[in-house]
């Protein structure tokens, strides 16, 4: 996969793309990713890539004549293209498992006051990292990129551990544990030092279950369990063990 994003800050990205999984995946060519100046593709001498806008009003927005050839010149092979906006749709796992499936990302960045509206019409897509607003969109974009990048072929160690996390099958994730055993009197829960392999995978089930109708109630709505859910189910609201 090849991730392209266009922004005016480049140097955000140096350190989080320098790190951990992120670098990891790339040095191990699953994924490449470049960050790409918009301010590069403006023509004249001051390299102005942002104006005022029409109408008055705080603020800069990033010009289309600048935005667009940066984007024509990355877009040679039909690339999803992506606009960072907290006018878009709320980004969720779902997404990030379709933008995983693309070839060629590429992801704009607005910044000051965002993009010129004209630009838009070459988006195939808005998205929002969430109801509120940031500076910028390169948050946004690592945000995407650190989602994306760790569901690609390759990239976590243990091919299970991004199917078994929170969202998936629109359940939150069990409790996890490591050692010591005993932490400030607190026991790790038995089931998960038995060995017994179906008892731990039951327990950490029902858990899904119980953790997701505590915290993200929401996700249950429309949901359709099948029947051992259903029977987890039946000993969480009898309690029985
Ligand atoms: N004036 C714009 C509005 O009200 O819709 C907000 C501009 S914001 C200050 C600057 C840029 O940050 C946006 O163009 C976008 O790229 C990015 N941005 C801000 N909040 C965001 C969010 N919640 N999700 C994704 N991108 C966001």
């Amino acid at each position: 996969m090849i991730i392209d994003i266009l922004t005016l800050f480049p140097e955000m990205f140096t350190s989080p793309l320098a790190t951990s999984i992120l670098k990891r995946a790339q040095e191990k060519e699953l994924v490449e990713i470049n960050t790409i100046n918009i301010r590069d593709y403006a023509l004249d001498k001051h390299k102005q890539a942002d104006d005022y806008p029409y109408g008055g009003g705080a603020g800069m927005v990033l010009k289309p004549d600048v935005v667009t050839r940066a984007i024509n010149n990355h877009n040679k092979d039909e690339a999803y293209l992506v606009f960072l906006s907290p006018q878009g749709k709320v980004l969720n796992q779902n997404k990030v498992i379709s933008l995983s499936k693309k070839d060629h990302l590429i992801l704009l960045c607005g910044h000051y006051e965002g993009v010129d509206e004209r630009v838009l019409e070459l988006v195939d897509e808005e998205i929002s990292i969430g109801d509120y607003i940031l500076t910028g969109g390169e948050i946004p974009a690592l945000v995407i990129v650190d989602a994306v990048v760790r569901l690609l072929d390759g990239v976590l160690g243990h091919a299970s551990s991004a199917l078994e996390e929170s969202f998936n099958n629109s359940l939150l994730e069990y409790p996890q544990y490591t050692r010591p055993v005993t932490f400030e009197n607190k026991t790790v829960p038995e089931v998960l030092t038995s060995g017994h392999h179906e008892n731990i995978r039951l327990w950490r089930k029902k858990q899904s279950l119980l953790n997701t109708f505590l915290k993200r109630p929401d996700l249950l709505i429309g949901r359709e369990y099948d029947e051992e859910e259903k029977s987890l189910l039946l000993e969480i609201i009898f309690n029985q063990e």
